[in-house]
């Protein structure tokens, strides 16, 4: 495979600052705490970078049923709850959906085999 340009860039989508001046300063920590406190709150209060938790909170975030699976309204603004636990291998999303009362599990597989009856 040939390469073109300097190794580790994209060919000419994307500008190329590295040889500007940078001219911001690092904020000291006081300066930081303002910065962050300027920000809208997240909402999906994930745990601080580094804890155990937290690959595993991001997974859920990605991975969680964003939509009823019986009505498909948004489980996020129409008021449904997912909570995910595990058995084995398996992630179960025990779900609720506030705009029809669903109540049940997803369930997501990496894999699955499944045999079926000759017809
Ligand atoms: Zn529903």
């Amino acid at each position: 495979m040939r390469m073109h340009g300097q190794p580790g860039k994209a060919p000419g989508r994307v500008p190329d600052f590295g040889k500007a001046a940078m001219t911001d300063a690092p904020l000291t920590p006081d300066e930081r705490k303002a910065d962050l406190a300027a920000l809208p709150p997240d909402p999906y209060r994930l745990p601080p970078v580094g804890s155990w938790f937290g690959p595993d909170a991001e997974r859920h975030l990605i991975d969680r049923p964003k939509f009823c699976p019986m009505c498909a309204a948004d489980l996020e603004t129409g008021g449904g709850i997912t909570t995910e636990y595990w058995a084995g291998d398996l992630r179960v999303f025990m779900t609720w959906c506030g705009a029809c009362s669903w109540f049940g599990e997803v369930v997501r597989f990496d894999m699955v085999t499944i045999e079926e009856e000759e017809h």
